[in-house]
């Protein structure tokens, strides 16, 4: 097994940059369904516990909004009923059916349907009568709606899909079972950071005797009679392989690394004019002081929620902005020097289908953001920033392979879902295979791993010959 990597470390989207005596995860925070990684380790014949520390996180996520009201999100379901009631004593009963209602999807679009490859039409079929009964068709903000009245409970139960790049007004309500993942399992964060769980990966890896090589772009995918059958790398080799898995972007893999001539559904014109994620524009910065009210996650929502979603999903780039902001300087303090916190903030943004020129939006945009922070929960700020670094959209496309700097590939909608998103095992190539978000079951870490567990179930066993 060799894996490439075009990047001179490893992680995607969860590397971790350096900096300054700053440790910065770049990407995943909020590291859900701790069990999958568990199994990962348990079928590499090893326990999860002994490479990598991960700490339970309260609140999950404490949401500001726009006003100053802020309601402390968790899976303790005493905090959470005394938290609905301070904003709404009416909407209680709804928040209780709500999650009940967020269980039963789980057990269908998560436990039953979150591994099986969806690689017929019949799959998906067969699935419609659990669909029409979850109420599938409704979108997540309407599905939420369908249970609690007040606006701003409605924002704290209907953000989730933003995790993993859609927008609650357009995503399937099958994602509102991450309220359900959530509260099970819980919020948890590595000690030493996310590139702990990428050094643990790599050590199964190497447990497995695979090798990593660096450095390595794949330019192309070797394909003869509709049979994969190597790749190509940027420097001219070539390796041969009988079979080939992508982790690459799906929509980038498609479009620029299979042939067009192998490929009958995933046209160039189908990949121009499917819909993709939104952006990210992600600011990293070390604070020469500790921001200790600061909890590990916050939200802070903007004076806009629907119009602002219309923005960012219609290409457009608002003045506004509903941020995320990261400070595992509250879980693990030695991701920065001592007395200073470890900081990113993130703000979803239209991806590159937008008309914005990041080379000079950059820093203006930042400085917005830090205006922001300032105003509201880290005061000051401008005087206490020691180490700083941005990414934008460019930065997903140049760096990531990333097809219209989308931070989470394919958008999350019902005509994207399942058998319509790039099957696990590609539907074009024989020998071909995709993992990662944009392949089913979709974007997220946990969506990631449930990826890579299908291609468990159909991948040709190379021992057994299967
Ligand atoms: C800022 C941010 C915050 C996020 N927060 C969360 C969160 O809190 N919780 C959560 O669950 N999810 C979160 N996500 C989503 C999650 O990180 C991603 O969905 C997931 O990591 C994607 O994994 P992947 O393997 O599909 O892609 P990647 O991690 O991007 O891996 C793909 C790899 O392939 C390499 N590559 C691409 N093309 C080539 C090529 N041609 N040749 C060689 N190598 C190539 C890339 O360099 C990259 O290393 C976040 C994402 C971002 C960006």
């Amino acid at each position: 097994m060799t894996i490439l990597e075009r990047l001179d470390q490893p992680g995607g989207r969860a590397r971790v940059f350096e900096q300054d005596g700053f440790t910065f995860d770049a990407g995943p925070t909020v590291i859900t369904a701790p069990f999958l990684f568990e199994e990962l380790w348990e079928l590499c014949g090893r326990r999860l516990e002994d490479d990598v520390d991960l700490r339970a996180v309260h609140p999950f996520y404490r949401i500001r909004f726009d006003d100053g009201d802020v309601f402390d999100y968790s899976g303790d379901a005493d905090l959470m009923r005394r938290e609905i009631r301070r904003f709404s004593p009416e909407d209680e009963a709804g928040y209780e059916r709500f999650l009940a209602m967020s269980e039963r999807i789980f057990a269908t679009g998560f436990t039953r349907l979150g591994h099986v490859p969806f690689d017929s039409a019949w799959d998906m079929a067969r699935i419609v009568p659990d669909m029409v009964r979850l109420q599938s068709q409704l979108t997540v903000y309407r599905l939420v709606s369908k249970f609690v009245r007040h606006p701003k409970l409605r924002q704290v139960l209907s953000f989730h899909p933003l995790l993993v790049g859609g927008n609650p007004f357009a995503t399937t309500s099958i994602y509102t079972l991450i309220a359900y993942l959530e509260r099970e399992w819980g919020v948890h964060f590595p000690i030493g950071g996310t590139g702990a769980l990428v050094r643990g990966l790599l050590g199964l890896i190497d447990g497995l005797g695979g090798e990593l090589r660096l450095n390595a772009e794949v330019t192309g995918i070797v394909v003869e009679e509709g049979r994969a059958r190597g790749v190509k790398l940027a420097d001219g080799e070539t390796i041969e392989a009988d079979v080939v898995v992508s982790n690459a972007d799906s929509a980038w893999t498609y479009r620029y690394l299979v042939p067009a001539s192998a490929r009958r559904r995933w046209t160039d014109r189908k990949l121009e004019t499917a819909r993709y994620s939104m952006g990210l524009f992600v600011w990293y910065f070390g604070t020469r002081r500790t921001y200790p009210d600061v909890a590990h996650h916050s939200i802070l929502l903007g004076p806009r929620y629907r119009e602002l979603l219309d923005d960012i999903f219609g290409a457009r780039l608002a003045p506004d902005f509903s941020l995320y902001l990261h400070r595992p300087t509250a879980t693990d303090p030695s991701l920065a020097p001592q007395g200073m916190d470890a900081f990113y903030v993130l703000s979803p943004v239209p991806n590159l289908e937008a008309d914005v020129d990041w080379t000079e939006r950059a820093e203006p945009y930042r400085r917005a953001i830090e205006a922001h922070l300032s105003d509201t929960v880290l005061p000051g700020l401008k005087d206490e920033i020691v180490t700083s670094r941005v990414m934008t959209p460019l930065d997903f496309r140049d760096e990531l392979l990333a097809f219209r700097g989308a931070a989470f590939s394919f958008e999350p909608i019902l005509r994207q879902s399942a058998w319509f998103r790039p099957h696990n095992r590609s539907e074009e190539v024989q020998g071909l295979y995709l993992v990662g978000a944009g392949t089913h079951p979709g974007a997220g870490v946990p969506g990631v791993l449930s990826s890579a567990r299908v291609l468990d179930a159909v991948v040709p066993d190379p021992v057994a010959g299967r």
